[in-house]
């Protein structure tokens, strides 16, 4: 965790969370919590769950974030969702650490000054409820909810949970069988780029695509070993596909002059190879393929380990009513 926030929250007594990049406390009586970005210690989300009072008519949450936006140097965007009010801080520039942390503080001063002049109360992010609420970590987001939203939420998550274990590995002799006819399309389109004279490694693309999608069309879902079966089985049919193409080309000259089939040309592919010339056009259509494969399939392929990734975590941080957090007392 980024030091001076740290040595910050200390001083004014918030709670620190070092591992989970967390700070919550209480300022002029509203609960905050700030979340430090996982990758980069330059940015923080700060959230207030708050209402407005039925007694009071408040102007527009949504106009004073805007204000504080134009005000404070590192406050990026602030929004407010009728519960909850996000703002995001991040530091740029490289004299960035020099008054990041006091601009957080007056963030923190204005807004919390504003909730308790305006006589906003704390409430659960869900359903408003003023009671009961409980500060809740869920896919290492914030969440202030009521412990009957939790409980629902909780319930949902669990669902996931189980479909996501039931799920498993999926058929892998179909994904299997799914990935082998996606790649032979890739192989057809590979064979057609190569005779129209283009540099067929451009079908690496669709090769790597077309297995993923087929194995999980016959597989059910694309697991993590899916995934790396598709791969491998893309890269082999590569291989096939560049003998093809060359077995056609060995197969159109020599035709006229002998009697032989495509297979026979197809077999003989690897003793024409010697053929310095025609090994490094080979090795550079391959080497295009699999660089065009990877290029083309990082996208699909990082989407398809987030659609698997672990399942939810969900904890409870702390009672917020509970310890005195509340400010509706
Ligand atoms: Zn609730």
């Amino acid at each position: 965790m980024y030091k001076k926030l740290k040595q910050y929250a200390l001083n004014q007594g918030f709670t620190v969370e070092e591992k989970e990049g967390l700070v919550y406390g209480r300022m002029n009586g509203f609960f905050f919590s700030i979340h430090q970005d996982p990758v980069t210690m330059a940015r923080h989300t700060v959230h207030l769950w708050v209402k407005e009072n039925h007694m009071t008519a408040v102007p527009g949450i949504s106009d004073f974030l805007n204000q504080c936006t134009g005000k404070h140097q590192y406050l990026q965007s602030a929004s407010y969702s009728g519960t909850k009010i996000t703002a995001d801080f991040q530091g740029l520039g490289l004299q960035w650490q020099k008054k990041y942390v006091p601009c957080l503080d007056a963030f923190l001063q204005e807004i919390t000054s504003y909730c308790n002049a305006n006589q906003l109360v704390s409430c659960c992010q869900s359903c408003g409820s003023e009671y009961d609420l409980n500060l809740y970590q869920i896919d290492s987001s914030e969440h202030m909810l009521c412990s009957s939203c939790y409980s629902s939420t909780a319930d949902t998550l669990r669902q996931k949970t189980a479909q996501q274990k039931q799920k498993g590995n999926g058929n892998i002799v179909g994904g299997i069988v799914g990935a082998l006819l996606g790649s032979v399309l890739g192989v057809i389109v590979w064979v057609l780029i190569y005779q129209l004279g283009y540099i067929s490694g451009i079908a690496g693309l669709v090769m790597i695509i077309c297995a993923l999608k087929g194995y999980e069309l016959l597989g059910g879902h694309l697991s993590k070993a899916g995934i790396i079966i598709s791969c491998a089985i893309s890269l082999i049919m590569v291989l096939v596909a560049e003998q093809v193409c060359v077995g056609i080309e060995i197969y159109n000259v020599y035709k006229d002059y002998y009697e032989i089939s495509f297979f026979d040309a197809f077999r003989s592919v690897p003793s024409f190879l010697e053929e310095p010339d025609l090994k490094t056009a080979v090795i550079g259509d391959i080497v295009m393929g699999y660089i065009l494969m990877a290029v083309g399939a990082w996208g699909t392929i990082r989407q398809a380990y987030k659609n698997v990734a672990v399942s939810p975590k969900a904890r409870m941080v702390t009672s917020v009513t509970a310890s005195n957090y509340g400010a509706n007392e």
